[in-house]
């Protein structure tokens, strides 16, 4: 059994030494210990089936033996910046990361998270053009350094400080957006901002195909192509930010932007490429690569073998346990009991406090918004924080987000089997009932 601090010793040690922004879900926090495949243990050695996998990030399983194999192996021979020697690792993985990739894109650049990758990817597309405007969604998370932050668009999160550089068009949102499904009609908005508000040239264009911290919000068909048609006539390059919705999550595709029927220019990854370990990476053409021997980009940690080695482990263990088929068997039958949920509760929930706006995502990341009204699609923010905190004490932890953070993030570990996705619609469907 667990003998180490308690809850209490930790938010005590929080409150005097942690940064005072940092945030926990659930009004009694949980303490976890220990992780295993689609499970985590709190300090009393309670099971948790976990939906949300710290924010996507855990793609295989919590400590999947494979990976940890491997990154205790990589630990024990060299842990270490290998920036200015040759090591193997950091070449084998480029190489497998290469292939999974469509089009010319080959050339890898590794960082330590999401934000240093797309950071990375924003200057390079400067680099390419010459040109400084970059578009990004309203909605878009994106990261938190000078460049990224000004790319992400979640004000209501407080996360906007720098904004320099970016302009932030109309989000592609079937359920909430003006436009409802119709991608093309959103696309105009970024024809607009290049024509009344730049140069008419552009460095790029830079979105999630899945908004994740947004609320899952999968953009309107058609949006992407004509996206595309536009940034390519401003010179500008097209960047697919994969950190949550890459690594087999889409189920149907490898990646969330294959959905689209586009090739971007350039692609960012970080979260579930180490299965929890802090790597990110960016893949680009050789041709658009070559803007690195103009100006140099320098990672002390980037690439560095144990983080390449957890990586190159866990795209082994998608492919030899088929993790790409389940998320896509596995989500379908999630979403689909999802959306039996969404109309049960419209017939039986009365009196009415809350119920399910919409269902929507691919694979294993989907999105359940709860709202207090079908029609006005009145956001149900603190309904959701209880279900979630029902769900918490019946076992089940789901993640939160959305602009007005009355969305469930369910992004669970790649290795979720159908009875777990059960068990899951029957703890919401509870929690719904007792609201
Ligand atoms: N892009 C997306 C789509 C993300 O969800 C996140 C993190 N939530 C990031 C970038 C930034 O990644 P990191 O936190 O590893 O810097």
């Amino acid at each position: 059994p667990y003998e180490g601090p308690t809850a209490a010793d930790i938010l005590k040690k929080r409150a005097e030494f942690l940064s005072p922004s940092i945030f926990y879900f659930y009004r009694k926090p949980l303490n976890i210990v220990d992780g295993k495949m689609q499970y985590l243990f709190d300090e009393h050695g309670r099971r948790y089936l976990d939906a949300f996998a710290g924010i996507a990030t855990v793609c295989c399983g919590h400590c999947h033996p494979e990976v940890i194999e491997a990154i205790i192996e990589q630990t024990k021979c060299l842990q270490h910046s290998t920036v200015v020697y040759l090591n193997h690792t950091i070449a084998d993985f480029a190489e497998a990361l290469a292939s999974k990739l469509p089009g010319d894109l080959k050339v890898v650049f590794f960082t330590n998270s999401g934000t240093e990758a797309n950071e990375l990817a924003m200057m390079i597309a400067r680099l390419y053009t010459g040109c400084h405007d970059i578009i990004s969604l309203r909605n878009a998370y994106h990261g938190n350094a000078a460049g990224t932050m000004g790319a992400t668009a979640q004000f209501n999160w407080k996360f906007n400080v720098i904004q320099s550089g970016v302009h932030h068009a109309l989000n592609p949102d079937p359920y909430r957006g003006v436009f409802g499904s119709d991608g093309e009609k959103y696309a105009r908005d970024v024809q607009e901002i290049i024509d009344f508000g730049t140069s008419g040239q552009v460095a790029g264009f830079i979105s999630e195909a899945i908004q994740g911290v947004g609320g899952i919000v999968e953009l309107a068909p058609g949006y992407l192509p004509a996206v595309y048609k536009s940034i390519k006539k401003a010179g500008g390059l097209f960047i697919a930010d994969e950190v949550q919705s890459g690594f087999a999550r889409p189920g149907s595709h490898f990646w969330g932007f294959e959905a689209h029927g586009v090739v971007p220019d350039i692609v960012t990854m970080a979260k579930g490429i180490g299965n929890g370990i802090p790597l990110g990476a960016v893949v680009t053409t050789p041709e658009i690569a070559q803007v690195l021997t103009r100006r140099n980009y320098f990672n002390t940690f980037g690439g560095n073998p144990v983080c390449t080695a957890a990586g190159l482990a866990v795209l082994r263990v998608l492919e030899k346990e088929r993790l790409q088929d389940n998320a896509f068997v596995v989500g379908s039958y999630l979403k689909d009991r999802l959306k039996a949920l969404q109309e049960k509760h419209e017939i039986t929930a009365s009196p009415v406090f809350a119920v399910i706006g919409d269902v929507r995502g691919r694979g294993l990341m989907l999105g359940v918004e709860l709202v207090a009204d079908r029609q006005l699609k009145t956001p149900a923010k603190a309904e959701a924080l209880h279900v979630m905190d029902q769900m918490k004490e019946m076992g089940v932890l789901v993640g939160k987000g959305g602009f007005y953070g009355n969305v469930f993030r369910i992004t669970p570990p790649l290795c979720f089997t159908k009875e777990d996705s059960d068990f899951f619609v029957d703890v919401m469907d509870i929690s719904l009932s007792k609201l």
